[in-house]
Protein backbone atom coordinates (compact mmCIF):
# COMPACT_ATOMS: atom_id res chain seq x y z
CA UNK A 1 0.00 0.00 0.00
CA UNK A 2 2.55 2.79 1.05
CA UNK A 3 6.35 1.54 0.45
CA UNK A 4 8.95 5.02 0.67
CA UNK A 5 12.50 4.10 0.31
CA UNK A 6 15.47 5.82 1.58
CA UNK A 7 13.37 9.05 1.59
CA UNK A 8 15.14 12.23 2.90
CA UNK A 9 13.51 16.10 3.35
CA UNK A 10 15.18 19.36 4.21
CA UNK A 11 13.56 22.30 5.14
CA UNK A 12 15.68 25.56 3.73
CA UNK A 13 15.08 28.67 5.30
CA UNK A 14 17.18 31.41 3.11
CA UNK A 15 20.50 30.27 3.37
CA UNK A 16 19.77 27.46 6.13
CA UNK A 17 18.88 24.19 5.80
CA UNK A 18 16.80 21.73 8.23
CA UNK A 19 17.77 17.91 7.36
CA UNK A 20 14.80 16.48 9.21
CA UNK A 21 14.25 13.20 7.55
CA UNK A 22 17.56 11.31 7.17
CA UNK A 23 16.95 8.17 4.61
CA UNK A 24 13.69 6.75 5.28
CA UNK A 25 12.51 3.13 4.15
CA UNK A 26 9.52 1.85 5.47
CA UNK A 27 6.11 0.05 4.16
CA UNK A 28 2.70 -0.41 5.45
CA UNK A 29 0.28 -3.31 3.75
CA UNK A 30 -3.08 -3.07 3.86
CA UNK A 31 -4.86 -2.90 6.66
CA UNK A 32 -2.11 -2.87 9.04
CA UNK A 33 -2.53 0.10 12.03
CA UNK A 34 0.89 1.76 12.51
CA UNK A 35 1.75 4.30 15.36
CA UNK A 36 4.72 6.68 14.29
CA UNK A 37 6.19 7.68 17.56
CA UNK A 38 8.89 10.25 18.57
CA UNK A 39 9.14 12.88 20.43
CA UNK A 40 8.66 16.55 19.71
CA UNK A 41 10.64 17.91 16.22
CA UNK A 42 11.83 14.47 15.48
CA UNK A 43 10.20 14.68 11.88
CA UNK A 44 6.20 12.63 12.15
CA UNK A 45 4.21 15.54 10.76
CA UNK A 46 7.26 16.13 8.36
CA UNK A 47 6.55 12.49 7.79
CA UNK A 48 2.73 12.23 7.19
CA UNK A 49 2.43 15.35 5.39
CA UNK A 50 4.50 13.73 2.70
CA UNK A 51 2.50 10.57 2.86
CA UNK A 52 -0.18 12.77 2.62
CA UNK A 53 0.78 14.50 -0.48
CA UNK A 54 0.49 17.99 1.47
CA UNK A 55 4.57 18.19 1.59
CA UNK A 56 7.19 17.08 -0.98
CA UNK A 57 10.80 15.25 -0.68
CA UNK A 58 14.04 15.92 -1.69
CA UNK A 59 15.12 12.20 -2.20
CA UNK A 60 14.34 8.90 -2.42
CA UNK A 61 10.97 7.53 -3.46
CA UNK A 62 7.20 6.92 -1.61
CA UNK A 63 4.85 4.93 -3.62
CA UNK A 64 1.20 4.29 -2.68
CA UNK A 65 -1.05 1.94 -3.89
CA UNK A 66 1.34 1.47 -6.76
CA UNK A 67 1.60 5.37 -7.93
CA UNK A 68 4.87 6.63 -7.68
CA UNK A 69 4.30 9.71 -5.54
CA UNK A 70 6.82 12.40 -6.74
CA UNK A 71 6.70 15.62 -8.86
CA UNK A 72 2.81 15.64 -8.99
CA UNK A 73 1.39 18.76 -10.26
CA UNK A 74 -1.51 20.18 -7.82
CA UNK A 75 -4.05 18.71 -9.59
CA UNK A 76 -3.17 15.39 -9.71
CA UNK A 77 -1.97 15.68 -6.59
CA UNK A 78 -5.18 16.42 -5.24
CA UNK A 79 -6.64 13.97 -7.07
CA UNK A 80 -4.58 10.91 -5.83
CA UNK A 81 -4.86 13.01 -2.37
CA UNK A 82 -9.05 12.48 -2.72
CA UNK A 83 -8.87 8.93 -3.71
CA UNK A 84 -6.49 7.79 -1.41
CA UNK A 85 -6.31 9.56 1.71
CA UNK A 86 -8.53 11.24 4.50
CA UNK A 87 -7.23 12.95 7.06
CA UNK A 88 -7.17 13.39 10.63
CA UNK A 89 -6.15 16.16 12.17
CA UNK A 90 -5.09 17.73 16.08
CA UNK A 91 -7.23 20.29 16.19
CA UNK A 92 -9.87 18.52 14.54
CA UNK A 93 -10.51 20.77 11.35
CA UNK A 94 -13.87 21.39 11.29
CA UNK A 95 -15.82 23.98 9.86
CA UNK A 96 -17.33 25.96 12.51
CA UNK A 97 -20.35 27.50 10.51
CA UNK A 98 -21.42 23.87 8.98
CA UNK A 99 -23.43 21.60 10.97
CA UNK A 100 -21.69 17.86 11.67
CA UNK A 101 -23.65 16.24 8.52
CA UNK A 102 -22.03 19.26 6.14
CA UNK A 103 -18.63 18.77 7.36
CA UNK A 104 -18.72 15.08 7.08
CA UNK A 105 -20.20 15.47 3.64
CA UNK A 106 -17.59 18.06 2.33
CA UNK A 107 -14.99 15.79 0.79
CA UNK A 108 -17.92 14.44 -1.10
CA UNK A 109 -18.86 17.94 -2.44
CA UNK A 110 -15.36 17.86 -4.26
CA UNK A 111 -16.18 14.00 -5.59
CA UNK A 112 -19.33 16.06 -6.99
CA UNK A 113 -21.73 13.92 -5.50
CA UNK A 114 -25.51 15.48 -4.91
CA UNK A 115 -26.61 17.10 -2.32
CA UNK A 116 -28.78 14.22 -1.12
CA UNK A 117 -26.42 11.62 -1.93
CA UNK A 118 -23.72 13.93 0.53
CA UNK A 119 -26.30 13.74 3.40
CA UNK A 120 -27.05 9.94 3.11
CA UNK A 121 -23.61 9.27 3.01
CA UNK A 122 -22.71 11.47 5.84
CA UNK A 123 -25.56 10.55 8.11
CA UNK A 124 -23.77 6.46 7.34
CA UNK A 125 -20.75 7.29 8.58
CA UNK A 126 -21.96 9.94 11.74
CA UNK A 127 -23.34 6.82 12.46
CA UNK A 128 -20.66 4.47 12.45
CA UNK A 129 -19.05 7.00 14.84
CA UNK A 130 -21.94 7.12 16.64
CA UNK A 131 -22.70 10.80 16.49
CA UNK A 132 -26.17 10.35 13.87
CA UNK A 133 -28.12 12.05 16.12
CA UNK A 134 -25.83 15.15 16.43
CA UNK A 135 -26.01 15.34 12.52
CA UNK A 136 -27.28 19.01 12.39
CA UNK A 137 -25.51 20.36 15.08
CA UNK A 138 -23.01 22.76 15.14
CA UNK A 139 -19.60 21.83 16.05
CA UNK A 140 -19.61 24.38 18.65
CA UNK A 141 -22.35 22.21 20.35
CA UNK A 142 -20.28 19.02 20.35
CA UNK A 143 -17.45 18.01 22.82
CA UNK A 144 -13.87 17.95 22.05
CA UNK A 145 -14.33 13.79 21.30
CA UNK A 146 -17.48 14.04 19.45
CA UNK A 147 -15.91 17.15 17.38
CA UNK A 148 -13.00 14.68 16.41
CA UNK A 149 -15.55 11.38 15.90
CA UNK A 150 -16.90 13.80 13.18
CA UNK A 151 -13.56 14.76 11.77
CA UNK A 152 -13.35 10.42 11.47
CA UNK A 153 -16.77 10.77 9.68
CA UNK A 154 -15.21 13.42 7.40
CA UNK A 155 -12.09 11.60 6.82
CA UNK A 156 -14.12 8.41 5.85
CA UNK A 157 -16.81 9.92 4.00
CA UNK A 158 -14.69 9.73 0.80
CA UNK A 159 -13.61 6.18 1.09
CA UNK A 160 -10.02 6.56 1.27
CA UNK A 161 -7.62 3.59 0.97
CA UNK A 162 -5.82 4.91 3.79
CA UNK A 163 -6.60 6.87 6.98
CA UNK A 164 -3.47 9.55 8.28
CA UNK A 165 -3.74 10.93 11.89
CA UNK A 166 -1.44 14.00 13.16
CA UNK A 167 -1.82 13.36 16.90
CA UNK A 168 -5.71 12.42 16.84
CA UNK A 169 -6.01 12.35 20.64
CA UNK A 170 -3.26 15.41 21.30
CA UNK A 171 -6.03 17.77 22.33
CA UNK A 172 -8.27 15.35 24.22
CA UNK A 173 -8.38 13.82 27.81
CA UNK A 174 -7.02 10.41 28.79
CA UNK A 175 -10.13 8.81 28.70
CA UNK A 176 -11.78 10.45 26.10
CA UNK A 177 -8.59 10.01 23.96
CA UNK A 178 -9.06 6.16 24.57
CA UNK A 179 -12.47 5.73 23.21
CA UNK A 180 -10.92 7.87 19.95
CA UNK A 181 -8.57 5.09 19.32
CA UNK A 182 -11.13 2.78 20.00
CA UNK A 183 -13.15 3.86 17.64
CA UNK A 184 -9.45 3.94 15.31
CA UNK A 185 -8.84 0.28 16.29
CA UNK A 186 -13.17 -0.54 15.42
CA UNK A 187 -12.44 1.23 11.61
CA UNK A 188 -9.27 -0.88 10.94
CA UNK A 189 -10.99 -4.23 12.48
CA UNK A 190 -12.83 -3.38 9.40
CA UNK A 191 -10.05 -3.17 6.67
CA UNK A 192 -8.51 0.16 6.77
CA UNK A 193 -5.11 1.10 6.44
CA UNK A 194 -4.43 3.75 9.18
CA UNK A 195 -1.36 5.79 10.25
CA UNK A 196 -1.44 7.43 13.62
CA UNK A 197 1.50 10.24 14.41
CA UNK A 198 1.79 10.15 18.24
CA UNK A 199 4.02 11.41 20.95
CA UNK A 200 2.32 9.08 23.51
CA UNK A 201 3.59 5.59 24.46
CA UNK A 202 0.38 4.45 25.67
CA UNK A 203 -2.00 5.70 22.46
CA UNK A 204 0.87 3.64 19.93
CA UNK A 205 0.38 0.95 22.09
CA UNK A 206 -3.42 0.85 20.90
CA UNK A 207 -2.11 0.08 17.75
CA UNK A 208 -0.77 -3.18 16.41
CA UNK A 209 2.96 -1.60 14.94
CA UNK A 210 5.19 1.01 16.37
CA UNK A 211 7.63 2.80 14.23
CA UNK A 212 9.82 4.87 16.61
CA UNK A 213 11.51 8.16 14.60
CA UNK A 214 14.34 9.70 16.17
CA UNK A 215 16.87 12.34 15.05
CA UNK A 216 15.17 11.80 10.92
CA UNK A 217 15.70 8.08 11.24
CA UNK A 218 13.61 5.09 11.98
CA UNK A 219 15.73 3.96 15.00
CA UNK A 220 13.03 0.92 15.95
CA UNK A 221 10.08 -0.67 13.87
CA UNK A 222 8.14 -3.45 16.07
CA UNK A 223 4.97 -5.21 16.24
CA UNK A 224 3.14 -4.58 19.27
CA UNK A 225 2.18 -8.07 20.96
CA UNK A 226 -0.16 -7.26 23.10
CA UNK A 227 -2.35 -4.26 21.51
CA UNK A 228 -3.85 -1.89 24.12
CA UNK A 229 -7.71 -2.29 24.24
CA UNK A 230 -9.59 0.78 25.64
CA UNK A 231 -11.17 -0.49 28.88
CA UNK A 232 -7.63 -1.98 29.97
CA UNK A 233 -5.73 1.20 30.04
P1 LIG B 1 7.09 16.45 14.94
O1 LIG B 1 5.79 16.35 14.23
O2 LIG B 1 7.73 15.12 15.21
O3 LIG B 1 7.01 17.26 16.19
P2 LIG B 1 7.92 18.04 12.67
O4 LIG B 1 7.94 17.12 11.51
O5 LIG B 1 6.78 18.96 12.80
O6 LIG B 1 8.14 17.20 14.00
O7 LIG B 1 9.23 18.95 12.64
C1 LIG B 1 10.53 18.41 12.50
C2 LIG B 1 11.54 19.57 12.48
O8 LIG B 1 11.32 20.34 11.29
C3 LIG B 1 11.39 20.53 13.64
O9 LIG B 1 12.68 20.96 14.02
C4 LIG B 1 10.58 21.68 13.06
O10 LIG B 1 10.87 22.89 13.70
C5 LIG B 1 11.03 21.69 11.61
N1 LIG B 1 9.99 22.14 10.67
C6 LIG B 1 8.75 21.59 10.53
N2 LIG B 1 8.05 22.20 9.55
C7 LIG B 1 8.86 23.17 9.08
C8 LIG B 1 8.71 24.17 8.04
N3 LIG B 1 7.61 24.26 7.31
N4 LIG B 1 9.77 25.00 7.82
C9 LIG B 1 10.90 24.89 8.55
N5 LIG B 1 11.10 23.99 9.52
C10 LIG B 1 10.11 23.13 9.78
MG1 LIG C 1 3.90 17.03 14.70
Amino acid sequence: MIEIKNLHKSYRMGSNSLHVLKGINFSVKEGELVAIMGSSGSGKSTLLNILGMLDGYDSGEYTLDGVLIKNLNETKAANYRNKFLGFIFQSFNLINYKSAWENVALPLYYQKVNRKDRRQKAIKYLEVVGLKPWADHLPSELSGGQKQRVAIARAMAAEPKVLLADEPTGALDSKTSYEVMDLIQQINDEGKTILVVTHEEDIAEMCKRVVHLKDGVIVEDRVVNQVRASQYV
